[in-house]
C-alpha cells in the first residue's frame, strides 16, 4: 500500500480500492506462494496502459470548449479491456484507475472472457444541448477510435453515458474506421444493442440480494427498499424490487432526495424514466408531483428501511450513514454504484455481520449483459428478453455462488473476501499461465 501511494500520489479513490482488495488478499496471498513470488498484486495495481488525450469542440455559441478524455487499459488476461465512459466534472485519473481496478475483478466474476477497463471525460453533459453533446462525442471519438476495437477494447456507457451517447460515440468511431462491429455496448436494439442491457445492472443488483436473502430463508418480496440515485441503476433497481413484491420508498440526484412511504409503483417510476431520461430535469419535481417529501442536499441513509441499494456514485455511504443504517435495523446492503460505501462504513457492515453485496459483485450483472451483447454481435443474431434475463440470472446466482464459497467464515458470508479472493484467482492463475507480460 505504501507503494501504491507512492507512486499515486493524490489519486485517493484508487488508494480505498485497492486498500479494501488488499486488506482481505493478504491472508489468502500468504497461504498461497506462488502469487506472491510471481508479485501479482505488484502487478494488478499498475494499469497496462494509460491514454489521456484533448478533446476540443465547439459549443452553441460557437465557442472552443477544450475537455480532458481518459482510457484505462487496466487488464487484459481474461479478454479484450471491457468497461464503461463516464462522463461528469468530477471524473480524473484516480477515480478512473479505482473503476477500472474494480472492473478487473468484476469481469473476471462474471464467468465471461472480459479484461477491465474504464474511461469517460471531465465534461457535464448536464444542461447541453443534443447537438453539443454530439459534437464533444465525435471529437472524444476522433482519438479514442485508434486505441479500441471489437477485440481489443470495448467500451460501454457509465454516469452521464446513456443511450444517446453510446450512440454519437458508435457512429463517429463506424465513420472513421468504416466498420461495423461491437465496439461498444449498450447500443440501441436497433442497431446491434442487446434486449434488457438497460435494465442489467438494476436488475442484477436486485437478483443478487435475493440470493443473499435467500440465504437465510428470506426475500425481497415485502421489504421496505431505499435506493439512492435516479439514473440507469437506480431507475431499473426500482422497478426489480416493485416487481419481486417490494417497495422502493426513495430516490435521489445529485441536488437532494425524495421519499415516498406510499412506495415508486410502476406509473411513478415511468414519469421519472420520462423526467430524467427525456426531460433531463430534477427529482425535485417528483416530491411536488406525487406529493412527498423533498429533502434539499440529503441523501437516503436515515430512513428505516430492511434493504439498501445505493446506486448513485462512489463514496455515498459514509460511516455514519452505515450505522444509521445498522441501527435502523438494515438487513441487506446491495450495491448497484461502483464503491458506494466508504472503508469505514464497509467495515462496519461486516462487524455488524449483515448481508453486505460489494459492488463487484452485486452490480456486476451490468457488465455481464454488455458480454451477452458482444456475444450476439460476434454470432451477428440477436437472442429475445426471456433468453438474456434467463442468462443473467445464471450469472448472478454463479457470482454469488462464487462469493459464498472464498466467503465463507464460521457461519456469516464475507461477500467482501468472497469477490476479491473469486475475482483474483482466475485473474492470478490467467496471469501466470500467460508469463511476465
Ligand atoms: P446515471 O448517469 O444514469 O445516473 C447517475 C445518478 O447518480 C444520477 O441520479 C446522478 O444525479 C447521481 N449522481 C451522480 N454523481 C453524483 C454525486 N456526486 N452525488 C450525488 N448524486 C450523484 O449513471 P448510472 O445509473 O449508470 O450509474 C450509477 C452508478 O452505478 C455509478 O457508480 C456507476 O459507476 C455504477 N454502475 C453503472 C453501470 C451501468 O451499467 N450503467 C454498471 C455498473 C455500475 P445528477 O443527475 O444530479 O448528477
Amino acid at each position: 500500500m505504501e507503494e501504491v501511494r507512492r507512486k499515486n500520489p493524490g489519486e485517493n479513490e484508487f488508494h480505498q480500492a485497492v486498500q479494501e482488495v488488499v486488506e482481505s488478499l493478504s491472508p489468502f496471498v500468504q497461504k498461497n506462494p506462488k502469487y506472491e513470488k510471481a508479485k501479482v498484486l505488484e502487478r494488478i495495481v499498475e494499469p497496462e496502459r494509460i491514454i489521456i488525450f484533448r478533446v476540443p469542440w465547439l459549443d452553441d455559441k460557437g465557442e472552443v470548449q477544450v475537455n480532458r478524455g481518459y482510457r484505462i487499459e487496466m487488464n487484459s488476461a481474461l479478454g479484450p479491456y471491457k468497461g464503461g465512459l463516464r462522463f461528469h466534472p468530477s471524473v480524473n485519473l484516480g477515480i478512473l484507475k479505482f473503476l477500472a481496478f474494480e472492473q478487473v475483478f468484476k469481469n473476471s466474476l462474471t464467468t465471461l472472457p472480459m479484461g477491465g477497463g474504464k474511461g469517460g471525460s471531465d465534461f457535464d453533459p448536464k444542461e447541453k444541448t443534443d447537438n453539443e453533446v454530439m459534437k464533444f462525442c465525435q471529437s472524444f471519438m476522433s482519438e479514442l477510435f485508434r486505441h479500441i476495437g471489437p477485440n481489443t477494447d470495448v467500451p460501454a456507457g457509465d454516469i452521464g453515458v446513456g443511450a444517446r451517447e453510446i450512440g454519437f460515440l458508435f457512429g463517429q468511431y463506424k465513420r472513421l474506421r468504416n466498420e461495423f462491429t461491437g465496439v461498444l455496448t449498450g447500443k440501441g436494439l436497433n442497431w446491434g444493442g442487446s434486449l434488457i442491457r438497460p435494465e442489467a445492472t438494476g436488475y442484477g443488483c436486485v437478483y443478487f440480494a435475493q440470493e443473499m436473502l435467500r440465504t437465510k430463508g428470506d426475500s425481497i418480496k415485502g421489504k421496505t427498499c431505499l435506493v439512492s440515485g435516479s439514473g440507469n441503476v437506480a431507475q431499473h433497481t426500482v422497478q426489480k424490487v416493485s416487481q419481486l413484491g417490494g417497495k422502493a420508498v426513495t430516490l435521489s440526484d445529485s441536488s437532494g432526495m425524495i421519499h415516498d412511504p406510499s412506495g415508486i409503483d410502476d406509473k411513478k417510476l415511468a414519469y421519472v424514466m420520462e423526467l430524467k431520461n427525456v426531460k433531463r430535469g430534477r427529482i425535485k419535481e417528483y416530491a411536488d408531483k406525487y406529493r412527498c417529501e423533498y429533502y434539499e442536499g440529503k441523501r437516503p441513509w436515515s430512513i428505516k428501511c430492511d434493504v439498501a441499494f445505493p446506486s448513485a456514485t462512489q463514496n455515498e455511504i459514509s460511516k455514519d450513514d452505515a450505522k444509521k443504517l445498522v441501527d435502523n435495523g438494515v438487513i441487506c446492503v446491495a450495491e448497484g454504484a461502483n464503491m458506494p460505501t466508504e472503508l469505514d462504513g464497509v467495515r462496519l457492515f461486516l462487524d455488524a455481520k449483515i448481508l453486505y453485496g460489494p459492488a463487484k459483485a452485486a452490480n456486476a450483472g451490468g457488465v455481464a449483459v454488455s458480454g451477452l451483447e458482444m456475444t450476439q454481435n460476434s454470432l451477428r443474431l440477436s437472442w429475445t428478453r426471456e433468453e438474456v434475463d434467463t442468462k443473467l440470472q445464471s450469472i448472478v446466482r454463479s457470482i454469488h455462488e462464487s462469493c459464498v464459497r472464498y466467503g465463507k467464515e464460521d457461519g456469516f458470508t464475507n461477500y467482501v473476501k468472497g469477490a476479491n479472493v473469486a475475482g483474483f484467482v482466475k485473474l492470478a492463475d490467467s496471469m501466470i499461465d500467460q508469463g511476465l507480460v
